[in-house]
């Protein structure tokens, strides 16, 4: 699988405050209200640049898709929340390993890895344990490529799925072909190795 951005970023040492401008904005982006400026101003007062290193495009780029997201899941929220079979989907690359000392096994038939919890802070472990809890069925996914199949050998009212924004946009479309509700939490930090997603965010969805 290709990497969809044309760059990486490292969000996750950007105050949490950030999100929630974000999702200021991006509720006001829904009624339709002109964002480009505010998302401007957001790029310079969390000095994204300086602390990421992105360039102004890319970081209004990254900001965009963020917003995006955020203005879908509030649109989709209502009819989320009625839903009552649920499945997470999430990225393999956020496990704490990539390596043999992921105890992870991939099941090719689902297709998904199980995980077998073997670190505590590993990411990927407490999202499948939390999700399970709340009566999730939960895949980690090699590819966005995976979901269409799963989603037709299984009957889900509702979707949550976290990966790059690229993978969300496409994830977005085969839910909408599908008729099923989603909610999508982007990774912080990109680059298919070592990503990272925000776990309250994940929760608050959940
Ligand atoms: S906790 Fe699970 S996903 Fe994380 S490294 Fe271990 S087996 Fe892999
Ligand atoms: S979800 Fe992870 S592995 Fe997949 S394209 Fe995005 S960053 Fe890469």
């Amino acid at each position: 699988m290709g990497m969809p951005y044309e760059f990486t970023f490292d969000l996750s040492k950007i105050p949490r405050f950030f999100f929630k401008e974000i999702a200021k904005v991006s509720y006001e982006k829904g009624m339709h209200k002109r964002v480009g400026r505010a998302i401007d101003e957001i790029i310079r007062r969390f000095k994204i640049e300086e602390v990421t290193g992105l360039n102004l495009s890319d970081a209004v780029l990254l900001l965009e898709d963020f917003m995006e997201i955020q203005a879908r899941n509030l649109l989709e929220r209502d009819k989320f929340v009625q839903t009552r079979r649920r499945a997470l989907f999430l990225p393999h690359c956020s496990r704490k390993y990539m390596d043999s000392r992921c105890k992870a096994a991939f099941d090719p038939n689902i297709p998904s890895y199980i995980c077998a919890h073997c670190s505590s802070d590993c990411l990927i472990s407490r999202a499948v344990s939390s999700a399970e809890r709340k009566g999730y069925d939960v895949y980690i996914l090699p590819g966005g490529s995976c979901v269409p199949k799963i989603l037709k050998a299984k009957h889900y009212g509702g979707v949550v799925g976290v990966s790059c924004g690229e993978e969300i946009k496409l994830g977005a479309e085969t839910l909408k072909r599908m008729g099923i509700t989603g909610q999508a939490v982007p990774l912080v930090k990109n680059g298919c190795a070592n990503t990272h997603f925000n776990l309250e965010t994940l929760f608050s969805i959940l």
